[in-house]
C-alpha cells in the first residue's frame, strides 16, 4: 500500500504479520517507510504517521518529493543503459574465460555491486554504469570467479588475478565510489 501525503510525498506502507506497532524507516529511494501489522487500514496508517510527524521530521533523513522523483527517473534510465549492457559484457567475459553461468540478474541495492549465488546466478548492480568500465569489469570478473571458488579465498584472488591483473588496485578504487543510486 502507499499513501500520499504532503510532507513526505509518496509514503511506501508494508503490512507484516509479524510486526507488532509500527516502525518507520528510509528506503532506498529516499522515501518514507513504514511496517505496519496486517490488519492496518489506510485510515489507521494515517493517523500513525500524524502522530509520528515530529519524530520523523527530526530523525529519518527522508528526501523531499521532488528528489524523490528524480531518483526514479536517475534509476529509470540507469536500468535501461544497463539492461542493455551489463548482460552482454557479462556474456563476453564468460565465453573469453570458459565460465558458465545460469542467469544474469541487474540489481540496485545500495550495499554491493554484485554477487554470485550457489545456483550459479550472478547479479550486477546497475550503479556500475556509473563507474569506469575497467572497474565495471573488474567486478564481473570477481563476480565470475566466486563460480569456482564461493568464497574470497586465496584460490579465489589467485583466479581474479589471472584474468584482471589490477584487481587490488581496482578493489581499492571501486571503495571510492557507492552502489546507491
Ligand atoms: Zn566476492
Amino acid at each position: 500500500m502507499k499513501i500520499q501525503d504532503k510532507e513526505f510525498g509518496e509514503v511506501i506502507v508494508r503490512k507484516s504479520p509479524l510486526v507488532r506497532g509500527v516502525r518507520f524507516s528510509v528506503s532506498t529511494s529516499g522515501r518514507l517507510a513504514m511496517s505496519v501489522p496486517t490488519y492496518t487500514t489506510e485510515f489507521l496508517a494515517k493517523r500513525f504517521l500524524n502522530s509520528n510527524r515530529k519524530v520523523i521530521r527530526e530523525k529519518l533523513p527522508i528526501k523531499d518529493p521532488g528528489e524523490q522523483r528524480a531518483r526514479d527517473y536517475q534509476k529509470k534510465l540507469l536500468m535501461k543503459k544497463a539492461r542493455e549492457y551489463l548482460p552482454y559484457r557479462l556474456d563476453y567475459y564468460a565465453k573469453l574465460y570458459g565460465y558458465s553461468y545460469d542467469k544474469c540478474r541487474l540489481t540496485h541495492a545500495n550495499t554491493r555491486w554484485g554477487s554470485c549465488s550457489s545456483r550459479r546466478t550472478i547479479s550486477l548492480n546497475i550503479g556500475l554504469m556509473k563507474v569506469p568500465e575497467v572497474l565495471r569489469d573488474y567486478v564481473i570478473i570477481h563476480e565470475l570467479a566466486h563460480l569456482n571458488h564461493m568464497d574470497h579465498s586465496k584460490e579465489f584472488w589467485a583466479e581474479v588475478g589471472k584474468h584482471d591483473r589490477n584487481y587490488k588496485n581496482h578493489e581499492k578504487k571501486l571503495k571510492m565510489f557507492s552502489p546507491g543510486i
